[in-house]
């Protein structure tokens, strides 16, 4: 004789109802979504004692012929999908044709239905999956489901059961889930013959909030709504500073199914960083829509769990989304923490300015005379005169030439007391200064380089480099290669302001960034930083180099982003500038002045 047997539908549908049928909130789950698959608008749900004596579900939906409403008690039997290929474009909660099955072999089971355009509709009884009776019944349309003595055919079952308050508790935490996620259904809970909610069919979410959660919660609630990469992240989620002790309010649907999901969840918690306290967990309603077949919710079979195809991707695209919300709020809500720039800080200090607006400053340099080939000189029109007539081009400017600069510059620069009176500026970037010996003409934004980057050096080689945490944190995604290259120099990137830690895989988050670095730019920041460190310029040996680079880098953000100076803070930059061991030129070799001597002056105009 044969071992194996097949088993009977009845064992089947038991075992099944193990899976499906936890507790009595898993039917109310099931038979809620069987309700909002047929399109109610109304729904109703009455339970005793937590359900486990009585469960009642009613609703305005489509009703189910004479003929359906036997099929829907048989396994495996379900209108929403035909072949598995449906799977892929999943529309509706249901689709295993289990639930129906399942709650009749464990229970005492009554299905009351009617299609909305039949005269009269079908009852049918069923108790531990025997039909008890099967007959016409007068109903308006919709469907009506009553379950009682849950688990008497399993009495094992029973003993499983938590507290009334316990199991009363997992109910209405479902209802919550169904009315949230369905604003435009009304919802009805009751409890041992008293009502918990009814909801209007409502436009909004907050209103939804409001009628299930009340006032306090709903109003301190701010708005997430962003699209992306084939997604729509939408809802509410609490202010910053607002938590809760426990998860139990974050609440997160997919496709409007609301979801356990690790990585969703996560995402929230990790966005929240900095707005609430260390093992407090925050307030949200969220809801991310993206299409079927990027979500597969046929992991568990009560369908709480789903995964994501691309779960990265979706991670990356929901703390985006609430971190620009929580950024939005902190905005409009609070007075922004920012900062100042750091070149105006340092531009105010010690100003010294005589009412003429004249700038002196202590020293000045006596610049190298050097002889050079003015090329500019050619292109120089002189209105009246032919070309032939002006001077033969070898002309003597004090001039600086960086390249001699560089190298001996101590040799060259000698300071003596700068008397440099300001002028005025011209052409945007040049500050004009009457000297005792001829003209200065001044690239402040060259200056601001020189300047910057002898004090970007200076804070490397001693360690002492400034950074600033950021009021909230930058998610931000690279490839395979890139992560590792960063998590290996985490510590090389702390030495030079930027502080980044890894959550999740590939994913990171700017926490702090160098004091002198617009927070805005902290994204493109570290990526330049991956870049070099990619490409080999940059590495824990080289520190040298590395540190020059990395100055010369830095200089030229910051001076692209900075503004004109006042005159008095030109007169600091001066000062500042002539601090720095090489004066005369940029980090990258650009003059940062030149000087137009007296007598050249007199010789072009053909005095003396
Ligand atoms: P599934 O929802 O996975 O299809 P169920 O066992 O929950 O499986 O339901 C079986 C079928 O019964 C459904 O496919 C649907 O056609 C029908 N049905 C169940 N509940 C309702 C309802 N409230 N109104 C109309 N039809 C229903
Ligand atoms: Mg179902």
């Amino acid at each position: 004789m044969a071992k194996i047997s097949v088993l009977s539908d009845q064992v089947a549908n038991q075992i099944a109802a193990g899976e499906v049928i936890e507790r009595p909130a898993s039917i109310v789950k099931e038979l809620v979504e069987n309700s909002l698959d047929a399109g109610s608008t109304a729904i109703e749900i009455e339970f005793k004692k937590g359900g486990t004596s009585f469960i009642r579900i009613e609703d305005n939906g489509c009703g189910m012929s004479e003929e359906d409403a036997s099929l829907s008690l048989q396994r495996h039997a379900t209108s929403k999908i035909k072949d598995a290929n449906d799977l892929n474009k999943l529309t509706s909660m249901g689709f295993r044709g289990e639930a129906l099955p399942s709650i009749a072999s464990v229970s005492r089971f009554q299905l009351q239905t009617r299609e909305t355009e039949s005269e009269s509709g079908t009852d049918i009884l069923i108790n531990g999956g025997k039909v008890v009776h099967h007959r016409e019944c007068g109903m308006p349309p919709g469907t009506r489901m009553t379950i009682s003595q849950l688990f008497n055919t399993v009495p094992a079952r029973r003993k499983f059961l938590k507290t009334v308050a316990t199991e009363s508790a997992h109910i209405v935490h479902y209802a919550r889930l169904y009315a949230l996620a369905h604003p435009e259904v009304s919802f009805t809970l009751i409890d041992d013959g008293r009502t918990l909610f009814r909801t209007p069919a409502c436009a909004r979410l907050r209103d939804r909030v409001m009628e299930i959660f009340g006032k306090s919660v709903a109003g301190k609630l701010i708005e997430v709504d962003a699209k992306g990469k084939g997604m729509r992240l939408s809802g509410l989620i609490g202010a910053p500073g607002h938590s809760r002790s426990s998860r139990h309010e974050m609440l997160i649907f997919v496709n409007n199914r609301p979801v356990e999901n690790r990585t969703l969840g996560y995402a929230l918690i990790e966005s929240y960083y900095g707005h609430i306290p260390k093992g407090r967990y925050p307030v949200a309603f969220l809801f991310l829509d993206l299409s079927p077949k990027d979500v597969d919710v046929n992991v568990h079979p009560a369908k709480r769990e789903i995964r994501f195809r691309n779960e990265s991707s979706v991670r990356g695209f929901a703390v985006r989304a609430i971190l620009e919300a929580l950024q939005k709020s902190v905005e409009i809500v609070a007075t922004p923490i920012m900062r100042t720039a750091p070149i105006e800080k340092s531009a105010r200090l010690g100003i010294e300015i005589d009412s003429e607006n004249v700038v002196r400053s202590k020293r000045t340099p006596i610049l190298a005379s050097v002889r050079v080939e003015s090329s500019a000189e050619k292109e120089v029109e002189t209105p009246a005169k032919p070309k032939a007539m002006v001077e033969p081009v070898s002309t003597e400017i004090s001039e600086i030439v960086p390249e001699i600069r560089e190298k001996s510059n101590d040799e060259i620069v000698e300071v003596v007391d700068r008397d440099w009176h300001f002028i005025g500026w011209a052409q945007d970037d040049y500050a004009l200064y009457d000297t005792d010996s001829g003209v200065v003409v001044l690239d402040y934004k060259a200056a601001r380089r020189r300047v910057w980057y002898a004090r970007l050096l200076a804070s490397y080689k001693d360690r002492t480099v400034e950074s600033q945490k950021l009021l909230l944190p930058v998610p931000v995604e690279f490839d395979p290669v890139s992560s590792a290259m960063l998590t290996d120099n985490a510590e090389l990137l702390e030495a030079y302001g930027l502080e980044v830690a890894p959550f999740g895989r590939n994913f990171f988050r700017i926490e702090a960034v160098p004091s002198w670095l617009p927070e805005n730019e902290a994204e493109a920041y570290l990526g330049d930083w991956v870049d070099l460190l990619r490409n080999g310029s940059i590495s824990d040996k080289k520190t040298g180099p590395t540190q020059e680079l990395l100055a010369k880098h830095a200089v030229n953000k910051i001076v692209r982003g900075a503004s004109t100076p006042s005159a008095a803070e030109l007169g600091e930059l001066l000062d500042r500038l002539f601090e720095t061991n090489n004066p005369l030129a940029d980090p990258n070799g650009r003059p940062t002045f030149i000087e137009i001597a007296k007598s050249e002056l007199n010789r072009r105009f053909h005095k003396g």
